[in-house]
């Protein structure tokens, strides 16, 4: 998501930007699949939106980040600011990546003091300690996280897209950041 859209949170076009994201990104993936399945290779796209497998451990397993204090994926490449929709296939067609996920252990001692999100957020939807919501909806790989989506989403809709927690987080700020942080954290 572009940054100078993301600034402008809780703007609508903050929102905007999101949406923007999901929309292409959801018909990237089906595109995508669409592709793969003419190579006649099965497989199965799910939106961005959400999904049969919680994406961020997913993601975390595939060494592309880790789960921020708000729930969502940090990478060294974008921070906060994008978003993420896989696709299953049933035979491994690529170098498999399983990455482990302790890597990025110092995200989580990070996020442990800076706490931005939880301090900014208008709907107090970041809680201190992690918990696993939404335990009746059957979903792979669910991790226990400081987000309650039930307090979230209200204001989320309230604001066409919020985005508060992603636009104050230090990872949102830009290129390098990242990893002027990581060095910080692991030297
Ligand atoms: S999107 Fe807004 S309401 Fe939801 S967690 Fe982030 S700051 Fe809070
Ligand atoms: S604002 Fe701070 S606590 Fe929240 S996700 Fe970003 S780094 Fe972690």
């Amino acid at each position: 998501m572009q940054k100078n859209r993301i600034d402008d949170a809780p703007h609508a076009l903050a929102g905007y930007e999101t949406m923007r994201t999901y929309n292409h990104l959801g018909k990237a993936v089906l595109d995508i699949s669409s592709w793969l399945r003419k190579k006649g290779v099965r497989c199965q796209p799910n939106h961005p939106l959400g999904g049969l497998v919680s994406y961020v451990p997913l993601a975390g397993k595939a060494g592309l980040g880790w789960q921020g204090m708000n729930g969502l994926l940090i990478t060294p490449e974008f921070g906060q600011r994008q978003r993420i929709a896989p696709i299953y296939i049933e035979h491994p067609i690529f170098s498999f990546t399983d990455k482990d996920p302790t890597q990025f252990s110092w995200i989580e001692r990070y996020c442990e003091n800076c706490k931005r999100c939880l301090d900014e957020c208008p709907g107090d939807a970041i809680q201190e300690t992690k918990k696993i919501y939404n335990d009746h909806i059957e979903t792979i790989g669910r991790l226990a996280r400081c987000l309650d989506p039930i307090k979230c989403h209200p204001v989320f809709s309230r604001f066409e897209g919020c985005s508060i927690c992603v636009k104050v987080c230090p990872f949102s700020r830009g290129n390098g950041i990242y990893q002027i942080i990581e060095k910080k954290m692991t030297s």
